[in-house]
């Protein structure tokens, strides 16, 4: 152990370097073991040991601890960093904030980029789904039919509604007729007059 009452022998490693006898009341024996050689030479390189004591002797002992812990490691980056000592050490942390900072911002892009591509492929389900279902299908098989007659029809209708100026809600509303109106074509072909009645009279009301 080290400290106040430490003997000739075992002289802490300032005492030691300065080949002097280490006193009881030594102010760096508590911080500056034997072992603590190394760490002792860098901060007497740094500050030079006047400053060390007077760096030690102006704070209030319960503080005594971290000022010397503090110099041990400004030291340390010092000899790290001969340029830079712990300045060097905050601008390289600064740095690699700013470049975390930066990839962060791309991650943060590349994850709106990829919600608007999911957004816009329920979008266009949404809208296949729409139009399968005006689409006309096989009254036996319920596959989809050619979308070519129901175009048709839906352009012969729509011709209609362009009158009314609003030709772009019709169009929609159209084609579903149509599909209803091909669907009836192929069950029953006796219905045609009667479902292409149904569906002007329907026209007519709008
Ligand atoms: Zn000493």
């Amino acid at each position: 152990m080290t400290g106040p009452g430490t003997n000739v022998s075992q002289a802490c490693a300032a005492c030691k370097h300065q080949r002097r006898k280490c006193a009881p009341d030594c102010p760096l024996a508590p911080y500056f073991p034997p072992h603590r050689q190394a760490e002792f030479l860098n901060v007497h390189k740094l500050f030079g040991i006047r400053n060390i004591i007077n760096a030690v002797k102006t704070v209030d002992p319960n503080q005594r601890e971290i000022v010397v812990r503090s110099m041990i490691e400004e030291a340390e980056l010092r000899v790290m960093d001969p340029v830079g000592g712990s300045c060097g050490m905050v601008k390289s942390l600064y740095d690699k904030c700013e470049q975390v900072k930066v990839e962060l911002d791309m991650v943060f892009q590349q994850l709106a980029i990829c919600r608007a591509k999911s957004k816009n492929v329920e979008v266009r389900r949404g809208v296949r789904s729409f139009y399968d279902n005006l689409m006309p299908r096989h009254p036996g098989n319920g596959a989809l039919r050619p979308p070519r007659n129901n175009i048709e029809i839906s352009k012969k209708t729509s011709v209609k509604n362009e009158n009314d100026g609003v030709e772009a809600l019709q169009i929609g509303v159209n084609e579903e007729k149509g599909a209803k109106k091909m669907r009836n074509i192929d069950i029953n072909k006796e219905s045609r007059e009667i479902e292409e009645n149904d569906l002007d009279k329907e026209d007519v009301k709008q």
